[in-house]
Protein backbone atom coordinates (compact mmCIF):
# COMPACT_ATOMS: atom_id res chain seq x y z
CA UNK A 1 0.00 0.00 0.00
CA UNK A 2 0.93 3.39 -0.79
CA UNK A 3 1.84 5.86 2.12
CA UNK A 4 0.39 8.19 -0.43
CA UNK A 5 -3.06 7.62 0.47
CA UNK A 6 -2.67 5.81 3.88
CA UNK A 7 0.19 7.07 5.71
CA UNK A 8 0.90 4.17 8.46
CA UNK A 9 2.28 5.41 11.63
CA UNK A 10 -0.66 6.65 13.56
CA UNK A 11 1.61 9.94 15.06
CA UNK A 12 2.17 11.07 11.59
CA UNK A 13 1.00 14.55 11.34
CA UNK A 14 0.35 13.59 7.23
CA UNK A 15 -2.58 11.02 8.92
CA UNK A 16 -3.65 14.08 10.62
CA UNK A 17 -4.49 16.23 7.80
CA UNK A 18 -5.87 13.45 5.62
CA UNK A 19 -8.69 12.76 8.43
CA UNK A 20 -9.31 15.12 10.40
CA UNK A 21 -8.31 17.78 7.85
CA UNK A 22 -11.25 16.80 5.29
CA UNK A 23 -13.67 18.20 7.63
CA UNK A 24 -14.78 21.47 6.99
CA UNK A 25 -12.62 21.55 3.84
CA UNK A 26 -14.16 22.73 0.87
CA UNK A 27 -13.71 20.95 -1.61
CA UNK A 28 -11.89 21.82 -4.61
CA UNK A 29 -15.07 21.24 -6.94
CA UNK A 30 -17.20 22.88 -4.06
CA UNK A 31 -18.13 26.51 -5.56
CA UNK A 32 -18.50 29.86 -2.84
CA UNK A 33 -22.25 29.93 -2.64
CA UNK A 34 -23.65 33.54 -2.83
CA UNK A 35 -25.01 32.52 1.18
CA UNK A 36 -22.13 31.48 3.05
CA UNK A 37 -19.41 33.92 1.24
CA UNK A 38 -17.44 35.25 4.20
CA UNK A 39 -17.49 38.91 4.14
CA UNK A 40 -14.07 39.38 2.90
CA UNK A 41 -14.50 37.41 0.09
CA UNK A 42 -17.58 40.24 -1.04
CA UNK A 43 -16.66 42.41 -4.29
CA UNK A 44 -13.30 40.48 -4.95
CA UNK A 45 -12.78 38.83 -8.38
CA UNK A 46 -13.18 35.38 -8.85
CA UNK A 47 -9.00 34.34 -8.14
CA UNK A 48 -9.06 37.09 -5.17
CA UNK A 49 -11.74 34.95 -3.55
CA UNK A 50 -10.36 31.80 -4.66
CA UNK A 51 -6.55 32.92 -2.71
CA UNK A 52 -8.51 33.74 -0.04
CA UNK A 53 -10.44 30.57 0.48
CA UNK A 54 -6.94 28.70 -0.09
CA UNK A 55 -6.02 30.53 3.51
CA UNK A 56 -8.84 30.62 4.95
CA UNK A 57 -8.86 26.12 4.21
CA UNK A 58 -5.29 26.26 5.79
CA UNK A 59 -6.41 27.83 8.73
CA UNK A 60 -9.25 25.60 9.00
CA UNK A 61 -6.29 22.63 9.20
CA UNK A 62 -3.94 24.09 11.42
CA UNK A 63 -7.25 25.06 13.80
CA UNK A 64 -7.98 21.20 13.45
CA UNK A 65 -4.44 19.89 13.53
CA UNK A 66 -3.51 21.94 16.65
CA UNK A 67 -6.61 20.70 18.59
CA UNK A 68 -5.59 17.05 17.25
CA UNK A 69 -1.60 16.90 18.14
CA UNK A 70 -0.94 19.17 20.60
CA UNK A 71 2.65 17.75 21.28
CA UNK A 72 3.49 18.52 17.58
CA UNK A 73 5.94 21.34 16.99
CA UNK A 74 5.15 24.26 15.00
CA UNK A 75 7.95 23.57 12.97
CA UNK A 76 6.56 19.89 11.77
CA UNK A 77 2.61 21.66 11.21
CA UNK A 78 4.27 24.62 9.26
CA UNK A 79 6.26 22.08 6.59
CA UNK A 80 3.08 19.90 6.47
CA UNK A 81 0.82 23.51 5.74
CA UNK A 82 3.37 24.23 2.95
CA UNK A 83 2.94 21.26 1.28
CA UNK A 84 -0.43 20.88 1.22
CA UNK A 85 -0.42 24.88 0.49
CA UNK A 86 1.97 24.09 -2.59
CA UNK A 87 -0.18 21.20 -3.72
CA UNK A 88 -3.33 23.33 -3.74
CA UNK A 89 -1.73 26.88 -5.45
CA UNK A 90 0.60 24.85 -7.96
CA UNK A 91 -1.56 23.17 -9.59
CA UNK A 92 0.04 22.72 -12.83
CA UNK A 93 -0.78 25.06 -15.49
CA UNK A 94 -0.83 22.24 -18.30
CA UNK A 95 -3.02 20.20 -16.22
CA UNK A 96 -5.30 23.33 -15.41
CA UNK A 97 -5.73 24.32 -18.88
CA UNK A 98 -6.12 20.59 -19.81
CA UNK A 99 -9.58 20.76 -17.66
CA UNK A 100 -10.63 24.13 -19.00
CA UNK A 101 -9.77 24.90 -22.68
CA UNK A 102 -9.26 23.35 -25.91
CA UNK A 103 -7.29 19.76 -25.93
CA UNK A 104 -5.14 20.75 -29.19
CA UNK A 105 -4.15 24.36 -27.47
CA UNK A 106 -2.84 22.30 -24.66
CA UNK A 107 -1.23 19.66 -26.29
CA UNK A 108 1.08 22.32 -28.90
CA UNK A 109 2.02 24.30 -25.14
CA UNK A 110 3.18 20.24 -23.88
CA UNK A 111 5.26 19.91 -27.03
CA UNK A 112 6.82 23.24 -26.96
CA UNK A 113 7.82 22.46 -23.02
CA UNK A 114 9.55 19.13 -24.01
CA UNK A 115 11.35 20.88 -27.11
CA UNK A 116 13.07 22.79 -24.91
CA UNK A 117 14.87 19.22 -23.08
CA UNK A 118 18.05 18.35 -24.78
CA UNK A 119 18.70 14.78 -25.36
CA UNK A 120 22.20 13.74 -25.33
CA UNK A 121 23.18 9.71 -25.90
CA UNK A 122 27.20 10.89 -24.99
CA UNK A 123 25.96 12.00 -21.27
CA UNK A 124 25.30 8.42 -20.79
CA UNK A 125 28.11 6.07 -21.41
CA UNK A 126 26.81 2.29 -21.59
CA UNK A 127 30.01 1.49 -18.97
CA UNK A 128 28.29 3.43 -16.19
CA UNK A 129 25.62 1.58 -16.69
CA UNK A 130 25.71 -0.64 -12.70
CA UNK A 131 23.21 -1.94 -10.01
CA UNK A 132 22.32 -0.72 -6.88
CA UNK A 133 22.56 -2.11 -3.34
CA UNK A 134 19.10 -2.48 -1.73
CA UNK A 135 20.33 -2.11 1.41
CA UNK A 136 17.71 -2.90 3.04
CA UNK A 137 16.62 -5.47 1.58
CA UNK A 138 12.93 -4.43 0.09
CA UNK A 139 13.65 -1.76 -1.56
CA UNK A 140 14.11 -3.96 -5.53
CA UNK A 141 10.97 -2.20 -6.08
CA UNK A 142 12.75 1.65 -6.04
CA UNK A 143 15.71 -0.40 -7.23
CA UNK A 144 14.02 -1.30 -10.46
CA UNK A 145 12.05 2.01 -11.09
CA UNK A 146 15.18 4.36 -10.83
CA UNK A 147 16.87 1.93 -13.17
CA UNK A 148 14.28 2.33 -16.10
CA UNK A 149 14.03 6.05 -15.36
CA UNK A 150 17.67 6.74 -15.17
CA UNK A 151 17.31 5.06 -19.49
CA UNK A 152 14.98 8.09 -20.31
CA UNK A 153 17.42 10.36 -21.86
CA UNK A 154 14.73 12.77 -21.92
CA UNK A 155 14.34 12.78 -18.18
CA UNK A 156 18.26 11.96 -17.79
CA UNK A 157 18.18 15.85 -19.90
CA UNK A 158 15.82 17.37 -17.93
CA UNK A 159 17.48 16.53 -14.16
CA UNK A 160 20.84 17.38 -15.91
CA UNK A 161 20.09 20.97 -17.21
CA UNK A 162 17.28 22.00 -14.69
CA UNK A 163 16.30 22.22 -11.51
CA UNK A 164 20.00 23.08 -10.26
CA UNK A 165 21.18 23.61 -6.76
CA UNK A 166 20.77 27.07 -7.17
CA UNK A 167 17.39 27.39 -8.14
CA UNK A 168 16.10 24.89 -5.46
CA UNK A 169 13.71 26.59 -3.46
CA UNK A 170 13.90 23.96 -0.62
CA UNK A 171 14.82 24.93 2.74
CA UNK A 172 16.63 22.04 3.42
CA UNK A 173 18.02 20.81 0.80
CA UNK A 174 18.13 17.19 2.27
CA UNK A 175 14.00 17.62 1.93
CA UNK A 176 14.19 18.18 -1.98
CA UNK A 177 13.35 15.02 -3.86
CA UNK A 178 14.38 16.63 -6.86
CA UNK A 179 17.36 17.73 -5.94
CA UNK A 180 18.52 14.52 -4.88
CA UNK A 181 17.09 12.46 -7.77
CA UNK A 182 19.00 14.92 -10.27
CA UNK A 183 22.34 13.73 -7.91
CA UNK A 184 21.49 10.00 -8.46
CA UNK A 185 21.35 10.46 -12.19
CA UNK A 186 24.23 12.46 -12.11
CA UNK A 187 26.74 9.64 -10.09
CA UNK A 188 25.16 6.84 -12.09
CA UNK A 189 26.01 8.42 -15.55
CA UNK A 190 29.31 9.71 -13.94
CA UNK A 191 28.93 13.15 -14.90
CA UNK A 192 31.80 15.40 -15.04
CA UNK A 193 32.35 16.58 -11.44
CA UNK A 194 30.25 13.48 -10.17
CA UNK A 195 31.85 10.71 -8.25
CA UNK A 196 30.41 8.04 -9.32
CA UNK A 197 31.27 6.19 -6.30
CA UNK A 198 28.79 8.66 -4.67
CA UNK A 199 25.93 6.40 -6.38
CA UNK A 200 25.37 4.23 -2.81
CA UNK A 201 25.56 7.02 -0.59
CA UNK A 202 23.05 8.95 -2.91
CA UNK A 203 20.77 6.23 -2.91
CA UNK A 204 20.80 6.42 0.71
CA UNK A 205 19.96 9.98 0.83
CA UNK A 206 17.42 9.60 -1.48
CA UNK A 207 15.32 6.83 1.05
CA UNK A 208 15.80 8.97 3.71
CA UNK A 209 14.45 12.06 1.67
CA UNK A 210 11.46 10.20 0.65
CA UNK A 211 11.00 8.96 3.86
CA UNK A 212 10.88 13.05 4.94
CA UNK A 213 8.41 13.90 2.57
CA UNK A 214 6.15 11.07 3.78
CA UNK A 215 6.50 7.87 1.71
CA UNK A 216 6.27 4.98 4.59
CA UNK A 217 8.28 2.24 4.56
CA UNK A 218 6.48 -1.22 5.54
CA UNK A 219 7.73 -3.66 3.53
CA UNK A 220 7.51 -3.93 -0.14
CA UNK A 221 5.69 -1.45 -2.00
CA UNK A 222 4.70 -0.92 -5.45
CA UNK A 223 6.94 0.66 -8.47
CA UNK A 224 3.39 2.38 -10.30
CA UNK A 225 2.89 4.12 -6.81
CA UNK A 226 6.14 4.80 -6.09
CA UNK A 227 6.12 6.51 -9.71
CA UNK A 228 2.94 8.72 -8.16
CA UNK A 229 4.76 9.97 -5.11
CA UNK A 230 7.93 10.82 -7.51
CA UNK A 231 5.67 12.95 -9.38
CA UNK A 232 3.66 14.33 -6.69
CA UNK A 233 6.99 15.38 -4.16
CA UNK A 234 8.44 17.21 -7.88
CA UNK A 235 4.97 19.02 -8.19
CA UNK A 236 5.09 20.15 -5.01
CA UNK A 237 8.96 20.64 -4.31
CA UNK A 238 8.95 22.80 -8.19
CA UNK A 239 8.31 26.15 -9.34
CA UNK A 240 5.45 25.05 -12.13
CA UNK A 241 7.56 26.29 -14.93
CA UNK A 242 10.30 23.68 -13.91
CA UNK A 243 7.60 21.12 -12.96
CA UNK A 244 5.81 21.81 -15.99
CA UNK A 245 8.81 20.21 -18.19
CA UNK A 246 8.86 16.84 -16.43
CA UNK A 247 5.32 16.49 -16.82
CA UNK A 248 5.30 17.26 -20.54
CA UNK A 249 8.02 14.57 -20.81
CA UNK A 250 5.21 12.02 -19.88
CA UNK A 251 1.68 13.56 -20.33
CA UNK A 252 -0.73 12.45 -22.45
CA UNK A 253 -3.91 14.13 -23.64
CA UNK A 254 -7.34 12.74 -24.75
CA UNK A 255 -11.09 13.51 -25.74
CA UNK A 256 -13.27 11.20 -24.69
CA UNK A 257 -16.61 10.87 -26.13
CA UNK A 258 -19.49 9.03 -25.62
CA UNK A 259 -22.71 9.49 -27.62
CA UNK A 260 -26.21 8.31 -26.92
CA UNK A 261 -28.73 7.16 -28.94
CA UNK A 262 -31.49 10.38 -28.40
CA UNK A 263 -28.41 12.11 -30.52
CA UNK A 264 -26.43 13.82 -27.17
CA UNK A 265 -22.78 13.49 -27.48
CA UNK A 266 -20.58 13.73 -23.98
CA UNK A 267 -17.60 14.83 -25.12
CA UNK A 268 -14.85 15.22 -21.85
CA UNK A 269 -10.88 16.20 -21.86
CA UNK A 270 -8.68 13.64 -19.77
CA UNK A 271 -5.22 13.84 -19.32
CA UNK A 272 -2.42 11.41 -17.69
CA UNK A 273 1.19 10.55 -16.67
CA UNK A 274 0.36 6.88 -16.50
CA UNK A 275 -1.86 5.19 -18.88
CA UNK A 276 -3.20 2.48 -16.42
CA UNK A 277 -4.20 -1.02 -19.22
CA UNK A 278 -6.31 -3.89 -17.61
CA UNK A 279 -5.50 -6.98 -19.08
CA UNK A 280 -8.95 -8.88 -18.12
CA UNK A 281 -10.59 -10.28 -19.28
CA UNK A 282 -8.83 -11.95 -21.70
CA UNK A 283 -8.24 -11.07 -25.30
CA UNK A 284 -7.51 -14.92 -27.28
CA UNK A 285 -3.83 -14.30 -28.37
CA UNK A 286 -4.02 -10.26 -28.06
CA UNK A 287 -1.10 -8.18 -28.26
CA UNK A 288 -0.27 -5.41 -25.74
CA UNK A 289 -1.87 -3.03 -28.58
CA UNK A 290 -4.88 -5.18 -28.69
CA UNK A 291 -5.64 -4.49 -24.49
CA UNK A 292 -4.46 -0.50 -25.14
CA UNK A 293 -7.30 -0.32 -27.92
CA UNK A 294 -9.77 -1.78 -25.83
CA UNK A 295 -8.83 -0.18 -23.06
CA UNK A 296 -9.57 3.39 -24.85
CA UNK A 297 -12.77 1.36 -26.64
CA UNK A 298 -15.03 0.29 -24.26
CA UNK A 299 -18.77 0.05 -23.40
CA UNK A 300 -20.01 1.65 -19.56
CA UNK A 301 -22.64 1.94 -18.45
CA UNK A 302 -23.73 5.91 -18.57
CA UNK A 303 -26.61 8.30 -17.71
CA UNK A 304 -27.36 11.01 -20.79
CA UNK A 305 -27.48 14.50 -19.97
CA UNK A 306 -29.70 15.01 -22.98
CA UNK A 307 -32.60 12.29 -22.18
CA UNK A 308 -31.69 11.10 -18.46
CA UNK A 309 -31.67 7.45 -19.42
CA UNK A 310 -29.34 4.82 -18.20
CA UNK A 311 -27.78 2.50 -20.83
CA UNK A 312 -24.81 1.02 -22.02
CA UNK A 313 -22.62 3.28 -24.21
CA UNK A 314 -19.87 3.02 -26.03
CA UNK A 315 -17.52 5.06 -24.17
CA UNK A 316 -14.14 5.84 -26.96
CA UNK A 317 -11.03 8.10 -25.86
CA UNK A 318 -8.78 9.35 -28.73
CA UNK A 319 -5.49 10.86 -27.75
CA UNK A 320 -4.56 14.67 -29.31
CA UNK A 321 -1.14 14.26 -28.08
CA UNK A 322 0.63 11.54 -26.20
CA UNK A 323 3.92 12.54 -24.09
CA UNK A 324 7.21 11.45 -25.33
CA UNK A 325 7.73 8.82 -23.05
CA UNK A 326 4.52 6.67 -22.14
CA UNK A 327 4.57 5.02 -18.82
CA UNK A 328 1.79 2.00 -19.31
CA UNK A 329 0.98 0.00 -16.03
CA UNK A 330 -0.33 -3.18 -16.89
CA UNK A 331 -3.38 -4.20 -14.43
CA UNK A 332 -2.82 -7.68 -13.44
CA UNK A 333 -5.99 -8.20 -11.52
CA UNK A 334 -9.38 -9.22 -12.65
CA UNK A 335 -12.79 -7.61 -11.96
CA UNK A 336 -12.67 -9.65 -8.73
CA UNK A 337 -9.61 -8.56 -7.47
CA UNK A 338 -8.03 -12.13 -8.47
CA UNK A 339 -4.53 -12.03 -9.88
CA UNK A 340 -4.73 -13.03 -13.78
CA UNK A 341 -2.58 -15.86 -15.19
CA UNK A 342 -1.60 -15.15 -17.96
CA UNK A 343 0.91 -12.78 -19.63
CA UNK A 344 0.83 -10.40 -22.23
CA UNK A 345 3.28 -10.59 -24.87
CA UNK A 346 5.51 -7.85 -24.75
CA UNK A 347 6.27 -5.99 -27.97
CA UNK A 348 9.29 -3.56 -28.61
CA UNK A 349 7.48 -1.40 -30.92
CA UNK A 350 3.69 -0.34 -30.17
CA UNK A 351 1.82 1.63 -32.78
CA UNK A 352 -0.80 3.90 -31.45
CA UNK A 353 -1.58 5.54 -34.92
CA UNK A 354 -5.03 4.19 -34.72
CA UNK A 355 -6.32 6.01 -31.34
CA UNK A 356 -5.13 9.38 -32.83
CA UNK A 357 -7.36 12.33 -32.80
CA UNK A 358 -8.53 14.07 -36.01
CA UNK A 359 -6.96 17.30 -34.17
CA UNK A 360 -3.44 15.38 -33.33
CA UNK A 361 -0.56 16.45 -35.34
CA UNK A 362 1.91 14.77 -33.41
CA UNK A 363 5.06 13.31 -35.89
CA UNK A 364 4.33 9.57 -34.84
CA UNK A 365 2.56 7.58 -32.56
CA UNK A 366 4.73 4.51 -32.95
CA UNK A 367 6.67 4.25 -29.56
CA UNK A 368 9.98 1.69 -29.11
CA UNK A 369 9.84 -0.31 -25.84
CA UNK A 370 12.89 1.27 -23.48
CA UNK A 371 12.51 -0.81 -20.25
CA UNK A 372 10.29 -3.18 -18.55
CA UNK A 373 9.92 -3.55 -14.37
CA UNK A 374 8.99 -6.91 -14.03
CA UNK A 375 7.42 -8.64 -10.82
CA UNK A 376 7.45 -12.06 -9.32
CA UNK A 377 5.98 -13.44 -6.13
CA UNK A 378 2.70 -12.43 -4.09
CA UNK A 379 2.13 -8.95 -3.56
CA UNK A 380 3.69 -7.61 -0.45
CA UNK A 381 6.56 -10.70 -0.64
CA UNK A 382 7.60 -10.68 -4.07
CA UNK A 383 11.12 -9.45 -6.00
CA UNK A 384 11.23 -6.57 -8.61
CA UNK A 385 13.55 -6.17 -11.42
CA UNK A 386 14.20 -4.00 -14.73
CA UNK A 387 15.34 -4.61 -17.86
CA UNK A 388 15.90 -1.88 -19.83
CA UNK A 389 17.78 -0.67 -23.10
CA UNK A 390 21.13 1.00 -22.65
CA UNK A 391 22.44 3.92 -24.54
CA UNK A 392 24.09 0.86 -26.84
CA UNK A 393 20.81 -0.72 -27.55
CA UNK A 394 21.91 -3.53 -25.33
CA UNK A 395 19.85 -4.53 -23.54
CA UNK A 396 20.56 -5.25 -19.83
CA UNK A 397 18.87 -7.02 -16.91
CA UNK A 398 18.78 -5.02 -13.26
CA UNK A 399 18.44 -6.83 -10.37
CA UNK A 400 19.36 -5.24 -7.10
CA UNK A 401 23.20 -4.59 -7.42
CA UNK A 402 23.56 -7.74 -10.35
CA UNK A 403 23.55 -6.14 -14.24
CA UNK A 404 23.73 -8.87 -16.96
CA UNK A 405 22.67 -9.02 -20.71
CA UNK A 406 19.02 -9.29 -21.49
CA UNK A 407 17.71 -9.90 -24.57
CA UNK A 408 15.04 -7.21 -26.18
CA UNK A 409 11.92 -6.49 -24.62
CA UNK A 410 12.83 -9.86 -22.36
CA UNK A 411 10.48 -10.75 -19.74
CA UNK A 412 12.76 -13.18 -17.00
CA UNK A 413 10.66 -16.47 -16.83
CA UNK A 414 8.45 -16.81 -13.32
CA UNK A 415 7.97 -13.00 -13.61
CA UNK A 416 5.26 -10.82 -14.49
CA UNK A 417 5.27 -7.01 -16.61
CA UNK A 418 4.11 -4.45 -14.79
CA UNK A 419 5.49 -1.47 -15.98
CA UNK A 420 6.57 -0.63 -19.25
CA UNK A 421 8.10 2.52 -20.90
CA UNK A 422 8.26 3.43 -24.03
CA UNK A 423 9.93 6.43 -26.08
CA UNK A 424 8.40 7.57 -29.07
CA UNK A 425 9.92 6.80 -32.22
CA UNK A 426 11.34 9.42 -34.11
ZN1 LIG B 1 15.92 20.95 -4.93
ZN1 LIG C 1 -29.67 10.57 -24.52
Amino acid sequence: MSSLSSPSSPSSPKRAFASDGDQGRPSKQQKLDKRDVPAHFKGLKKDEADGLEKIETFRGLKRSFVASYPGQDAESYSRRAKNVKLDEANEDEISRAAKTSNQSNVAMAAKETVSRLRVDLARMPASAQRGMANFTGVLCYRISLLQALLHLPLLVGWLWDWHLPENCVADQPEECFSCVLRLLALSYWRAPGHSGDQLPKVFKAMHKTLKSLGWAEEGQADPDEQLLFFFKAQRQELPSSVYSLVEAIFQSFWTQKIACSCGHQSVTPGTESKLTVCLAPRIPKGSLADYVKRCFSEVVPYRCDGCNITADRLKVREFNHTGDVLCIQLSQLDNFGRKINWVVPIPSLLDLTSLRHATNDDASLLYELTAIVQHTGQNGNGHYVCSAAGPDGQWQLFNDKLVSKSGVANVVRGFVPVLLFFRRKK
